[in-house]
């Protein structure tokens, strides 16, 4: 294991736990943005996994992602989800390589940079929201 960083460490159950989605959570809601990296391939995901979704290695590190990036591919949403107002428009957003699943304000083109504006709340549930 490398040094650990005490910018993601601070919303970690424990030094041996990982990334939890617990801690994802506490972490969105001040605006800080965690991810995973695996130790063995070098992925890095956007979100809690048990197991590195390209080799399959369980050595995953908790890294603090950054909070611009770019817009992979996005869709608009007609029909919204319960909880939800009116169309809405969602898009993989690839931080440094982490790619995650995130809202976004306004109409996006792939391509676009964008930056975390907020955070959207559903069912005690936050997502990133990007613009
Ligand atoms: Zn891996």
């Amino acid at each position: 294991m490398s040094e650990s960083d005490p910018a993601v460490d601070r919303f970690l159950e424990g030094s041996d736990a990982g990334l939890t989605h617990t801690a994802w959570k506490r972490a969105l809601r001040e605006d800080v943005l965690l991810g995973e990296a695996c130790a063995d391939c070098g992925h890095r995901s956007g979100a809690p996994r048990a197991a590195c979704v390209r080799c399959g290695s369980r050595e995953l590190e908790p890294i603090a992602l950054p909070t611009s990036g770019e817009v992979i591919t996005e869709t608009t949403i007609a029909v919204p989800p319960e909880g939800f107002d009116g169309p809405h428009t969602v898009a993989i957003v690839e931080l440094d390589a982490a790619r995650i699943m995130a809202g976004v304000e306004e109409s996006v083109d792939i391509g676009d940079s964008v930056e975390l504006v907020g955070v959207l709340e559903r069912d005690d549930e936050p997502g990133p929201l990007f613009g």
